[in-house]
């Protein structure tokens, strides 16, 4: 959590950090209860100030006196980071092996140029309130899935600053997992593979050919309602012809994808919401072929 990429001039920071900013609310949240535990006390606060000074280790005894910090340093950005087996600013004068990270919140980040291959209006740093959708989508599938597959209930939503989304989970159970159960928690929840860059192969479909996997099948009702407004509608992510080429990659069927080519190709005014129609149709005629199975169809 941090507020990065707050771009106001150092004045608006400081009026930020003296009127605006929830102190209290950020306390109880990292703490879990009003007096303050090694959850606040053993947690670090790192502070960017103006001219890239990091200053790393410090740590709050109460809500109070980070607040009169913060005021005082009024950095451009600080990080809140991991609760430790000592008080971050008594590191210096830990025993050799006393000072270790402990505890931390499990955090996912969406952020908006992972959907610069999908989204049409924007892309890089820029963003708008159309592909904000895909964020609210994001938002709507991974909540979800948390609740439901992992039973966690403690999350906190934080916008960025500019281009993303991060989630915070502080259940004790999220906040004691090894670095390598929190790969497994992302794994078990990604739909693209990373470092792939063919998109066929790119669809984390585990479990069998074009089935989707337990951890996606819930998404489902979520997305099935808003692909027609934002993919087809709004983005129309099929309009141009390298959206409609990479459609075709993820239609694992030769006979079906070259029909489709030849329609789409022949007419270059077909819209996504045409083009949805046609998979759908050309799939209804080769419903008795048994090795096509789509997922999403
Ligand atoms: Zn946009």
């Amino acid at each position: 959590m941090s507020t990065d990429e707050i771009d106001v001039s150092t004045p608006a920071m400081l009026s930020f950090y003296r009127r605006l900013y929830p102190y209290k609310s950020i306390f109880n949240w990292l703490n879990h209860e009003h007096t303050p535990t090694r959850r606040f006390t053993h947690r670090e606060f790192a502070f960017t100030l103006q001219g890239d000074v990091y200053l790393r280790y410090n740590s709050f005894a109460t809500a109070e006196e980070m607040k009169k910090q913060v005021c005082m340093l009024n950095p451009t950005r600080f990080e809140i980071g991991p609760v430790y087996s000592a008080r971050p600013r008594d590191k210096k004068t830990a025993r050799p092996g006393a000072f270790v990270p402990v505890q931390r919140e499990l955090v996912f980040d969406i952020d908006m140029t992972d959907y610069d291959p999908v989204r049409t209006c924007c892309s890089g740093a820029d963003i708008c309130r159309r592909c904000w959708s895909f964020i609210s989508a994001a938002v709507r599938v991974l909540d979800n899935a948390i609740r439901d597959q992992y039973g966690y209930r403690h999350l906190l939503w934080v916008y960025s600053g500019r281009r993303g989304i991060h989630l915070w989970i502080s259940d004790k159970e999220a906040t004691d997992l090894t670095d390598e159960q929190r790969k497994a928690i992302v794994g078990w929840l990604s739909v693209i593979a990373p470092g792939i860059k063919e998109a066929s192969k790119k669809l984390n479909f585990r479990g069998g050919h074009f089935t989707l996997p337990p951890s996606l099948r819930a998404t489902l009702t979520h997305l099935s309602p808003i692909f027609v407004k934002l993919i087809l509608e709004d983005q129309d992510c099929f309009g141009s012809t390298e959206g409609w080429e990479t459609l075709l990659e993820y239609i694992h069927h030769a006979p079906l994808q070259a029909t489709l080519r030849k329609l789409w190709s022949d007419d270059p005014t077909r819209s996504s919401v045409d083009k949805w129609g046609d998979i759908k149709s050309e799939r209804r005629k080769k419903q008795g072929e048994k090795e096509f199975v789509s997922p999403v169809l």
